[in-house]
C-alpha cells in the first residue's frame, strides 16, 4: 500500500513537470507567431544592401594613372593593370585593365587605396555566371554603370535589414 502511495506521487511529480515542459514549447512557439517571416523569397523580393555594402567593382578608365598600387594592396595581387610609357611625356598610358570577380575577395582594399578614387564599390551582388572565364571583366565590364535594385520594376525590394537583424538578434539572442 505504502509503496503504492509513492508510485502516485512519483506519477504526479512527473505529469506536472511534463506539463511545465509542455507550457514552455508552446509559449515558445506563440512567441514566434508574433514575429513577421525573415525568409526573402529571392528573386521575387530582394533586401536593399547596407551604404557600404562591397559588391561588384566600378572602374573609370580616364581617371586611372596606372601607379599599380591596387595590385601591391590586393592580397592576392588581382587588378590587371598593362599600360606602356609614353618616353617624350615620360608618363604611364594604361592599355587595359581588368578584375577576376572569380577570385576577388571583396575585401575593397583596392577602392581604398586608389590614389585617384578611379574604383568604386557598387551594390551589385548577383555575379553568379555559367562560365567562370565570364567573371574576368576587362574594363568595359567594369565601367558599366552600377544597377539598383531600387530601379527593378518587377521585384520588391524590402528596405529591411535592420528589422531583419534585429529579428534575427530576437532568434538568436
Ligand atoms: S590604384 Fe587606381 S589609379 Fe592606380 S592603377 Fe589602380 S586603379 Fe589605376
Ligand atoms: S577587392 Fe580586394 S581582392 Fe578584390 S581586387 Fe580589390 S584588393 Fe583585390
Amino acid at each position: 500500500m505504502f509503496s503504492t502511495l509513492i508510485e502516485f506521487r512519483s506519477y504526479g511529480q512527473q505529469a506536472v513537470e511534463a506539463a511545465k515542459y509542455i507550457g514552455q514549447g508552446s509559449a515558445v512557439t506563440l512567441d514566434h507567431l508574433n514575429r513577421s517571416p525573415v525568409t526573402v523569397q529571392y528573386p521575387y523580393e530582394k533586401i536593399l544592401p547596407s551604404e557600404r555594402f562591397r559588391g561588384r567593382i566600378h572602374f573609370e578608365f580616364d581617371k586611372c594613372i596606372a601607379c599599380e598600387v591596387c595590385v601591391r594592396v590586393c592580397p592576392v595581387n588581382l587588378p590587371v593593370v598593362d599600360w606602356i610609357l609614353i618616353k617624350d611625356i615620360k608618363k604611364k598610358r594604361l592599355r587595359s585593365y581588368s578584375i577576376d570577380f572569380g577570385v576577388c575577395i571583396f575585401c575593397g582594399n583596392c577602392v581604398e587605396y586608389c590614389p585617384t578614387n578611379c574604383l568604386s564599390m557598387t551594390e551589385e551582388y548577383e555575379l553568379s555566371s555559367y562560365d567562370r572565364h565570364e567573371l574576368n571583366q576587362d574594363q568595359t565590364a567594369l565601367g558599366r554603370l552600377p544597377l539598383s535594385i531600387s530601379q527593378e520594376v518587377s521585384i520588391q525590394v524590402l528596405s529591411i535589414s535592420l528589422n531583419f537583424l534585429s529579428e534575427s538578434q530576437k532568434v538568436w539572442g
